[in-house]
């Protein structure tokens, strides 16, 4: 079977049997068990990307850049933002797939207006694949009821709705200041049980600005001092808008690759927050420190005049806009497509559990 003869090592059996060699079959007692789990269970199914409109597997994603967090619908205000004309959005995402986008992740959720039904429609209308992400934002955009539940019945409700509506990722979840609140601990408890219990990923959303003063450095290593405690894979967890804080060296950042954990430079061209000079500066640092398979890049589209029918770069902006200011300041470009590909593929990619 293997060509020479020579009898075939359990390897190749797992190998013939498209299994992988995983360490679950290769902890069995031999062939005895090995033939009761082919008739017990159909082949084992890797980690999958879930989007609106089916599981897929990263590597049957096409080629290019993936962006784990944008805004396709969203209402933050009393008024509706550019992000209500659906159709208008539908146009902005085919664009976005000309420029090398393969899938976008959509990070807003019922709390911050965001229409599933809408989402619904850009990706069948545009054939951009889209994930869908659910949780709450920060304090002010809670509904009331989240004060009187427990972090286990969030939890819950959580799980429920990952499942009903197709949720890929809980995200983006956030606090309004530099300190949690006892209501956002209280929530980022309750996603960190939700992503144990399903292996949903998970984003996050700092307060960190130009212009916060008042926000301490460490606030993104208090968050995911809450993931860790509860058992949370750091693969599936990403620290967002490490952009916005003003770290040269990527002191804060390094700390949370370290943890094994992604960094979400997920700003990046966002005017107003911290200029891209300096979002460039740290994120070679965080690289030249070891930990170019840590860095997630986004750009958090929010703001109309980037959209292409204005004249600006579009939902692509991370890939060509930023991307070109990272190769000028000396990243190979063989590392930049790492961190726009494998990177995001890796980090959305989850075992469904429940
Ligand atoms: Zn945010
Ligand atoms: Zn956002």
């Amino acid at each position: 079977m293997n060509g020479s003869g020579s009898p075939m090592t359990r390897r190749d059996v797992l190998h013939l049997l498209g299994t992988g060699g995983g360490a679950g079959l290769l902890a069995g007692s031999g062939l005895f068990a090995l033939s009761e789990r082919l008739t017990a269970a159909p082949r084992q199914q890797g980690p999958i990307l879930r989007t609106l409109q089916g599981d897929i597997a990263p590597s049957s994603l096409g080629d290019g850049a993936v962006l784990f967090h944008e805004h396709l619908s969203i209402q933050l205000g009393p008024n509706p933002s550019f992000h209500s004309d659906v159709d208008a959005m539908i146009e902005e995402a085919r664009a976005a797939r000309g420029d090398g986008v393969a899938l976008m992740v959509d990070g807003g959720h019922p709390d911050m207006m965001r229409d599933l039904a809408a989402l619904q429609r850009i990706t069948r209308e545009s054939g951009m694949p889209l994930i869908a992400s659910g949780g709450y934002y920060m304090q002010r955009t809670y509904p009331p009821d989240i004060s009187t539940k427990s972090a286990e019945q969030i939890a819950d409700d959580l799980v429920a709705e990952a499942r009903r509506d197709r949720l890929g990722a809980f995200g983006e979840i956030g606090q309004q200041g530099g300190t949690l609140t006892a209501g956002e601990r209280k929530v980022h408890e309750a996603i960190a049980l939700a992503h144990v219990r399903t292996g949903i990923p998970v984003f996050t959303h700092n307060a960190y600005s130009i212009r916060a003063t008042d926000v301490p450095r460490d606030s993104a290593l208090r968050q995911l001092d809450i993931y860790e405690a509860a058992g949370a894979n750091p693969g599936n967890v990403c620290i967002g808008h490490m952009c916005c804080l003003d770290d040269p060296a990527a002191d804060i950042a390094t700390q949370i690759a370290r943890r094994g954990a992604y960094v979400g430079f997920d700003r990046v061209t966002l005017n107003g927050t911290m200029p891209d000079a300096n979002r460039v500066i740290a994120a070679m640092a965080l690289v030249e420190a070891g930990h170019a398979d840590k860095l997630l890049l986004s750009s958090d589209f929010y703001s109309r005049p980037a959209l292409k029918r204005e004249g600006g770069p579009g939902f692509a902006q991370t890939v060509t806009v930023f991307g070109p200011m990272l190769l000028a300041a000396g990243m190979p470009e063989r590392t930049l497509t790492g961190i726009l590909e494998d990177n995001p593929r890796r980090f959305l990619a989850f075992s469904p559990k429940e």
